[in-house]
């Protein structure tokens, strides 16, 4: 069995088959979590996550790419250009209250899509909605307040801006439980949120041939601190991926668009480069993904 951590099943790229890609997933033991990225997909993950009696979860939270006006990639929404989102506190709160949602994300910094003008303005905002969105984190778990004492983690996304996000949570009177998800940096960033006490999430990137350093990553850090993910319909590993020059366009993005049942080959390249067996890697991320998402 197989839990891919981080997919997107609630975009709109699969707005006519989402029940299908869930049921292929299921059928071939993987459990999956659809992460929201805004008002529209939090609600969306919730929803498809109350359909399932088991092996579908959601995560919800606003994505820092969603604090400004910009043209949107239509695999997540159907509209090209989207306004820009203001956090609502008591929006997440009232869709964390689903027992589906087990974790809050993806939250984070994101510094590479900032546009040009109003940079140091949006950065500001991006930490001010992440700490916000901790917080919330932080109230639903078990200080008590919550009626199922849930303690809930926090999916970060962070491109960019490592040293600003550890400089914020660092900072915070209590240190979250957190998944850094898609990671894809040096062992030197990694020790850095280890040192958090947080997991780590691996993508397709691992099957990549310029990935060396990430598999790196992969290699040699704890097995109990990995997890595995999708990042579906983004990230389709390199062995499904289409040589696209001599494909039309549309019938190209059709192949190119990964599934949370794809994520074994993630396992099986974390397995390759660690010298393991695929149902050593199996069993460790799914036992670490029950644990820390309390599936
Ligand atoms: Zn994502």
């Amino acid at each position: 069995m197989l839990i891919d951590t981080h997919a997107h099943v609630n975009f709109n790229a699969f707005k006519d088959d989402s029940d299908k890609v869930i049921r292929r997933s299921l059928d071939s033991d993987t459990w999956m979590i659809n992460v929201g990225s805004q008002a529209s997909t939090s609600r969306r993950a919730v929803k498809i996550a109350e359909k399932y009696n088991k092996g579908v979860y959601a995560a919800v939270g606003l994505h820092p790419i969603h604090l400004w006006e910009s043209y949107q990639d239509v695999e997540e929404t159907s509209f090209f250009k989207t306004r820009a989102e203001e956090f609502d506190y008591n929006f997440y709160k009232n869709l964390a209250a689903s027992k589906k949602v087990v974790a809050i994300g993806e939250i984070g910094l994101d510094y590479y899509h900032l546009p040009k003008s109003d940079g140091e303005k949006l950065k500001n905002k991006q930490k001010e909605v992440l700490i916000k969105q901790i917080e919330l984190a932080q109230e639903l778990s078990s200080c008590g307040r919550s009626p199922e004492g849930r303690d809930l983690p926090v999916i970060f996304h962070c491109r960019d801006a490592y040293d600003d996000l550890l400089g914020i949570i660092r900072k915070l009177p209590k240190i979250p439980r957190g998944v850094l998800h898609c990671f894809a940096d040096t062992l030197e960033t990694a020790q850095k949120f280890l040192d958090l006490g947080f997991m780590l999430s691996f993508t397709g990137i691992v099957t990549y041939p310029r990935a060396e350093s990430v598999r790196e990553v992969a290699k040699k850090i704890p097995l109990e601190k990995i997890m595995i993910e999708t990042d579906a319909p983004y990230l389709l590993p390199h062995q499904l991926r289409v040589n696209l020059r001599n494909c039309p366009r549309k019938s190209a993005s059709i192949k190119q668009r990964n599934e949370p049942v794809y994520v074994k080959y993630v396992a099986e390249e974390i397995a390759r480069v660690r010298g393991l067996s695929f149902d050593e890697v199996a069993k460790a991320t799914t036992e670490n993904a029950v644990k820390f998402f309390k599936l």
